[in-house]
């Protein structure tokens, strides 16, 4: 599936690819913490790039191709 960012759409950082899964990820205070990751609020998205595993992280949850049509 593809995801748009900010009107962009979201390529792997790694293999370059377009596809991608998305899973919401609660996370735990103290693990935010520990990331300094606390603007995360202890939610966000995580798309897993299906070719290649890289995984992006976002805050807010990026649009797919068909909420966009
Ligand atoms: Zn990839």
């Amino acid at each position: 599936m593809k995801f748009y960012a900010a009107d962009k759409q979201v390529r792997c950082l790694h293999c370059g690819g377009e596809s991608f899964s998305s899973r919401q990820v609660q996370l735990n205070t103290w693990f935010a913490t520990f990331l300094n990751l606390d603007w995360l609020n202890r939610r966000a998205t995580a798309l897993e790039c299906t070719a290649c595993g890289q995984i992006q992280w976002f805050k807010q949850k990026p649009t797919t191709a068909s909420e966009n049509d």
